[in-house]
């Protein structure tokens, strides 16, 4: 501890540094005095940007980062002594001198924009309204550690981050927070959508000219009620969704992403010229928020997630009533013909380590199917793949592969996903799609689709057929 008169002395040089540029670390709020604390402001002129100021904290680790570098390549570090140095980032990285009160940089959105063409990540907006990937904006310690606290405050504009703010708009997030910091909106106009179990917070960033933003609320409120079919409530409370037109487009949803912030952030690009009656047959929304429903698998396997995502996008939308049993069944057919087609005879072992966008997708929507089928005949049509998911919920955000796995076998009540992985690996993708098919009533004749009844029909009933909720028994 540092005896009062040098305190007093280091106090006010500080005060005349601030005096020099006429610029001062804002005050700390009534908040938490051992939290590190972001203050930032969403500058409109002449251009956008965001000015992040991060005060720092007796402990505060030296090193800091950018996770995605590239966006800001200098950081001011002010100094208890008055001075002001300006410090070079080199890949991402910043060290801060002892004695650094606070930083301060710029983070030029609309350059970026300019540079890089409008990206979900890096940058872009309509009007007064921006989107950005806290990553990309976000200084933070390299090192996070359990304990770290940290309080973040935006001024110039409504924001909308992951998190929920506590009163008077102040955040109080975890050093992890930092890290899986997810997507940001600043300005355009709110929407929410309100479940049973749930409330989705929406910013609509720019115009959508043939669109009420209650339009868009209710479609993302259809999308999250079918979510329901799959789980017995909502994946969280509380989750945010930001919506970015696309001049030109008249697509619904062009594309559209989650990122694992806590609690989750989705972003979904939309075409500008899009009208209520287009969101009819979207599937991005609830591809995105089906995503929630399944554990963060860590390493990725891109295959399972997004299998699972993409099988029960065609099954959640019969749950509900939106298509029929016989046009999911439809879109299943055509998805894994579009992903047989690139397979080309490859096994699925080889699809999913070296194949493109739709064998990846289909490839692992079919297993997941077939996963799903067979969880059902070995426990008699009572647990379904649905109660996987439930159980993996309960034990956390995130799975390995492996756990996933056992999960598997815990509902099924014997070993079942190993063996079943292992008979498709080194087979031609798809091999088995067919008399899988068959054996649950699923014939193709030239007026489509047909179900009709054969060994394991009812236990396609039960995978197709209208519910509200899900694996609750
Ligand atoms: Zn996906």
């Amino acid at each position: 501890m540092s005896s009062p008169p040098v305190r007093a002395a280091a106090l006010l040089l500080l005060a005349l540094a601030c005096l020099s540029c006429q610029s001062t670390a804002r005050a700390r709020p009534s908040g938490d005095p051992a939290a590190l604390r972001y203050n930032l402001t969403y500058v409109t002129e002449p251009e956008h940007a965001l000015d992040v100021e991060v005060v720092l904290v007796r402990g505060t680790p030296r090193e800091f980062l950018f996770t995605e570098p590239g966006g800001v390549d200098t950081v001011h570090a002010w100094q208890e002594s008055g001075t002001v140095r300006a410090l070079r980032v080199v890949d991402g990285a910043v060290a801060v001198p002892s004695g650094t009160r606070f930083l301060r940089y710029r983070y030029a959105l609309d350059a970026r924009i300019r540079e890089q063409g409008p990206d979900l990540y890096a940058g872009i907006g309509e009007g007064d309204a921006r989107h950005v990937a806290g990553r990309e904006y976000l200084i933070r310690p390299r090192v996070v550690t359990p304990d770290m606290r940290v309080e973040l405050y935006v001024e110039g504009t409504d924001a909308l981050l992951p998190w929920v703010p506590a009163e008077g708009g102040l955040y109080r997030l975890r050093g992890e927070d930092l890290v899986d910091s997810g997507f940001h909106g600043f300005g355009g106009r709110r929407c929410r959508a309100e479940l049973p179990d749930a409330v989705l917070e929406v910013a609509i960033l720019g115009r959508f000219p043939h669109l009420e933003d209650a339009d868009v609320c209710a479609w993302l409120r259809q999308s999250a009620e079918e979510v329901r079919t799959v789980r017995e409530a909502f994946p969280h409370p509380y989750i945010t969704v930001r919506v970015i037109p696309v001049p030109g487009r008249r697509g619904p949803s062009l594309f559209g992403m989650v990122l694992w912030s806590s609690p989750p952030s989705i972003s979904i690009l939309v075409g500008q010229e899009a009208d209520a009656g287009s969101f009819e047959r979207d599937w991005v929304a609830l591809h995105e928020m089906l995503h929630l429903t399944h554990p963060a698998i860590l390493p990725r396997v891109p295959w399972l997630s997004e299998g699972l995502a993409t099988y029960y996008t065609e099954v959640a939308r019969a749950r509900s009533g939106r298509q029929s049993a016989e046009r999911a069944w439809e879109e299943l057919l055509d998805g894994s013909a579009r992903g047989r087609r690139p397979a080309r005879g490859r096994t699925m072992q080889e699809v999913v380590t070296s194949g493109g966008f739709s064998g990846v997708y289909w490839t692992g929507a079919f297993f997941v199917l077939h996963l799903d089928v067979e969880l059902r005949r070995v426990t008699g049509n009572r647990r379904r793949l649905d109660d996987v998911l439930e159980l993996l919920a309960r034990r956390g955000t995130t799975s390995t592969f492996g756990g996933f796995g056992a999960a598997v076998d815990s509902v099924a009540g014997q070993p079942l996903f190993d063996a079943l992985l292992a008979r498709h690996l080194p087979r031609p993708a798809f091999a088995e799609l067919d008399g899988l098919l068959e054996a649950l009533g699923v014939t193709v004749g030239t007026e489509g689709v047909k179900l009709i009844p054969a060994r394991d029909s009812l236990l396609r009933q039960a995978v197709d057929g209208r519910r509200t909720r899900g694996a609750a028994h």
